[in-house]
């Protein structure tokens, strides 16, 4: 089980470069599903973080509440708004995204839950799944079988504990989250440090990032920067691959010029061009 290491040779094999001639509506169109009253921060986060990776249009859907907060602290971000006020409670979009990320901020309000069910019943394109659309799979189980294959499911240790039960050993922990992998076709995102990646009996780990991420909203970025790529058309894992160790690349280019206390989420989308040079 000796895990594949992410450098950057990994990350060349992987990365396409933009065309010259591309256009805003051919470089993908990334949907950000989350937010909810007090947690608005997750939502403009991750859809900032999105578009600041490459794809051409993010879409955040959001509880009404946030309408003002996402257009007003992101205006590239377009905003689609839940009938509701302060949570989720039904998922519905004119727009056609190439790729969906759900989760940051999200709650668990019980029309979330439902909204979420009937999200994986109708959806067909690359998923993203985070935070507490993780938590809220990991009470209903049975919906695991509605994700597409190679849907990435982003948990920290908590929401994995959640997702796959508790282990005794770093080695156990691994053998768990590779039967679930392979029993539900899912690329398993292990955030911690260092992130493991999981795809079937493969494992890959990151050799970029630092202590500094250990902050508020940093798994935020991720969801963004992942479901951005998948928009523009990387492979599932590919995309977890390359997200992973743009994120944490970002981290280590921006850790100098705040310190380690110092360092909120927000430094690493201001720094992500900087992981692409
Ligand atoms: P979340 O807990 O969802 O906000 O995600 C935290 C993000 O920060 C994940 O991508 C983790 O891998 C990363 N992270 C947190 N703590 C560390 C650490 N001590 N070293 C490296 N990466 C970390
Ligand atoms: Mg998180």
């Amino acid at each position: 089980m000796n895990p594949i290491c992410i450098d950057k040779n990994e990350i060349l094999k992987r990365y396409k470069p933009i065309d010259k001639h591309t256009h805003k509506g051919i470089q993908g169109h990334a949907l950000l599903i989350g937010g909810s009253y007090g947690k608005m921060g997750a939502a403009c986060i991750s859809s900032k973080a999105a578009l600041k990776t490459g794809c051409g249009l993010v879409t955040a859907f959001i509880p009404k509440c946030g309408y003002e907060i996402v257009q007003i602290s992101i205006p590239e971000v377009m905003v689609l708004t839940d009938v509701q006020e302060k949570f989720i409670s039904n998922i519905t979009f004119d727009i056609v995204p190439q790729a969906i990320g759900i989760g940051p901020g999200i709650g668990q309000e019980l029309a979330t839950h439902k909204a979420f069910h009937e999200l994986l019943k109708t959806n067909k394109v690359p998923l993203v799944i985070d935070a507490d659309a993780l938590n809220i799979l990991s009470q209903n189980k049975s919906w695991l079988s509605l994700l597409l294959p190679k849907t990435i499911l982003t948990p920290h240790p908590k929401e994995l504990e959640r997702l796959i039960g508790k282990w005794n050993s770093e080695e156990e922990k691994i053998t768990k989250a590779i039967s679930f992998s392979k029993n539900y076709h899912l690329v398993i995102v292990m955030k911690g440090a260092p992130t493991h990646i999981i795809n079937g009996d493969i494992i890959y780990e990151n050799s970029t990032g630092n202590a500094a991420l250990a902050t508020a909203g940093s798994g935020d970025v991720l969801t963004g920067m992942i479901t951005s790529l998948l928009a523009q058309s990387y492979e599932p894992i590919n995309a977890a691959i390359v997200g992973v160790y743009l994120h944490g690349l970002t981290a280590d280019i921006a850790l100098p010029e705040t310190g380690y206390q110092s360092f909120i989420a927000s430094d690493v989308i201001a720094n992500i061009g900087k992981a692409y040079l």
